[in-house]
Formats: structure tokens, sequence, C-alpha cells
């Protein structure tokens, strides 16, 4: 394979790009002068050696260690997680200052008909961080997009999470049995998507959320 063909090839899979446009970037690349060139490789280089993966919420941040600054922060409120689709929403989710508790980034969301939801979204990485968790969280905010792939995700959570051995019919006693699920209010228009919506939205959404 050529490189025009190989590099269109890897922008291809880019979510959101298909073919055509993945053409065009190359050529684009092409057009453009050789320190832009280098300053691109450069960069794609230093991403993975410069930016580390939480183990607790998931996320990607730049530096070292295995906690990001979040979850690394005692002050936040251990009894509160929401559940994001990705990392912007996350960020999004942050700018508004409205919420305190702590994240998990899904990696994504479901869309209807998903044959291996496991292989889309860290679901197992999640009923394990609940699972350890089960002392000290009393609440899990789903905060899907307001759209039906949001949807689709926020029934597959609800099932598994009442599915999981996490909470699964544990006697009235049970710390567990006092965890609640809600999902942000739909103050977010239908079809929108977290990443865009803007501070004020989000944190209206997150003070009508419902169970
Ligand atoms: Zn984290």
């Amino acid at each position: 394979m050529n490189p025009i063909d190989r590099l269109s090839e890897i922008f291809s899979h880019f979510p959101g790009i298909g073919p055509r446009q993945a053409r065009r970037f190359v050529y684009y690349l092409l057009s453009r002068d050789q320190t832009t060139l280098d300053t691109l490789v450069r960069s794609v280089e230093d991403l993975k050696r410069e930016t580390s993966q939480c183990n607790e919420c998931m996320r990607f941040f730049n530096g070292t260690g295995s906690l990001c600054s979040i979850c690394a922060d005692t002050s936040r409120d251990r009894s509160l997680l929401m559940i994001v689709p990705r990392d912007a929403d996350l960020d999004q989710m942050e700018k508004s200052g409205s919420f305190k508790g702590r994240y998990f980034v899904l990696g994504g969301s479901l869309p209807i008909l998903e044959k291996e939801p496991e292989r889309r979204i860290r679901i197992r990485e999640l009923l394990t961080k609940l699972a350890r968790e089960q002392s000290t969280l009393r609440e899990i905010i789903l905060a899907m997009n307001a759209n039906a792939e949001g949807e689709n995700t926020e029934d597959y959570l609800r099932q598994a999470l009442r599915k999981g051995d996490t909470f699964a019919e544990s006697g009235d006693n049970s710390p567990a049995s006092s965890l609640t699920i809600t999902a942000l209010g739909r103050g977010l228009s239908t079809g929108s998507e977290l990443e865009y919506a803007d501070p004020e939205t989000l944190k209206n959404a997150l003070l009508h959320r419902t169970k």
C-alpha cells in the first residue's frame, strides 16, 4: 500500500470520518510544509507517552500516575458517581462546576441492537469498580446523551446494574440496598449530546435528575 492509501485507511477509522474525508485529510497534509508535518508526527508520538489513563474513572489525563486529579481529590463526594459516555463529556460537566462527586467514563455508548456491548463500553470495569465501592456509594447518576443511543445505553446500564452481582437482591440491611440510580433530567433537548451542552443546561439537568 502506498503512503497516501495507508494514511487514508488510518484516517477512515476515525469517529465520523468516511473514506472520502480521510483522503481529503491526506491531501491537506501533502499541501502543508515539512515543519507542520514534523510537529504532527511528534505530537502523535508524545500522545501515549505523556498521557495516562486513570485507574478509577478510566479517563485520559496529561501526566503520569494511576489517578487523575479528580479521583485523587479527597474533597470530592465519594457517595456520588456520575457515569458519562466519553472523556469530552466529563470535561464539559467539570466546566459547568455543578458536580462535586466522582465520575466513570464508559468509553462510548451503545447503538440499538448492539450484539457485544462489553466490547463497546467498559461495563466490566464499571461493575468491578462498583463492587469495590459498595460501602461508600449512595447514588449513581447516568449522564447519557439525549438521543436514541444514549437511551439505549441507559436501559442497558440499568439492567446490568440490577443484574450485576454487586447489588443483586441483597437484604434490606446491606449497604447496597440504599443505592439509588438516577438519570440527568431532560433539560437537555432531545438529540443533544453532552459534549455540546452549555454549562447552564448541564447544571439544570443535574439538578432535575430523575429516578
Ligand atoms: Zn480518575
